[in-house]
């Protein structure tokens, strides 16, 4: 469930809670959004946690949800990267590796796409490895991505922002959503990001193949 990303005539967020769509039938005419151009669909995380055997790291921590936009350091504890990894997903009208680089400088954090290549990284439990066989197997005959560009390592969209937003709105509803806090860009803004997703590493591989379904 996710609120529509439309905008009232009031100006205001649309208050309207939806399964699927990313916007309700009052503002479906707003969902080529601020531009319907094409362009990539990309995903990435930090490059930590898609090293072998990801290790916990003490500034990256986890908190449980808080109604005011504030933490209590002793109340959080370091996010364990075994099986579990977070994810973030945008998109660009330009290069993507120029998208990613201005996302490394604003959050002076190394961040790494995930790509058909570096997704046997993301699942490093035993545990999880079975269920990652599994997936592979199912996708042997589907091998590979319709929509992947494997010279930009993301999705070719013909509508980008859109797709994004399509691919905000399956995450949200099959993941939820959180707040993630980022000390590298605080001081350019709030340092508040909304789009991560903390997700099972064994589902990475659906997810791409989602976002590839979803991309437009
Ligand atoms: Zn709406
Ligand atoms: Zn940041």
């Amino acid at each position: 469930m996710k609120r529509c990303l439309g905008t009232t005539a009031k100006g205001e967020r649309c208050k309207i809670v939806l399964k699927h769509e990313a916007y309700c039938k009052y503002h479906r005419n707003q969902q080529a959004g601020p531009n319907g151009k094409a362009g990539y669909v990309y995903i990435f995380t930090l490059k930590h946690l898609i090293e072998f055997s990801p290790k916990k790291q003490t500034w990256l921590r986890q908190a449980d949800p808080n109604s005011e936009n504030q933490i209590n350091f002793a109340q959080t504890s370091a996010f364990d990267p075994k099986r579990h990894i977070l994810i973030k997903v945008g998109y660009t009208t330009q290069r993507v590796r120029r998208r990613l680089s201005q996302w490394r400088e604003r959050c002076k954090q190394d961040f790494q796409l995930i790509t058909p290549e570096t997704i046997d990284r993301v699942v490093s439990s035993n545990r999880d490895k079975l269920a990652d066989l599994m997936e592979r197997l199912k996708s042997l005959s589907l091998r590979s991505y319709k929509k992947y560009d494997y010279n930009e390592q993301a999705f070719k969209a013909s509508n980008a922002f859109r797709s994004e937003q399509l691919v905000h709105a399956q995450l949200g509803s099959l993941f939820g959503s959180g707040r993630l806090y980022c000390d590298g860009c605080k001081t350019a803004n709030s340092g508040v990001h909304k789009e991560w997703f903390l997700v099972p590493r064994k589902d990475v591989r659906n997810i791409m193949r989602m976002i590839d379904r979803l991309v437009e």
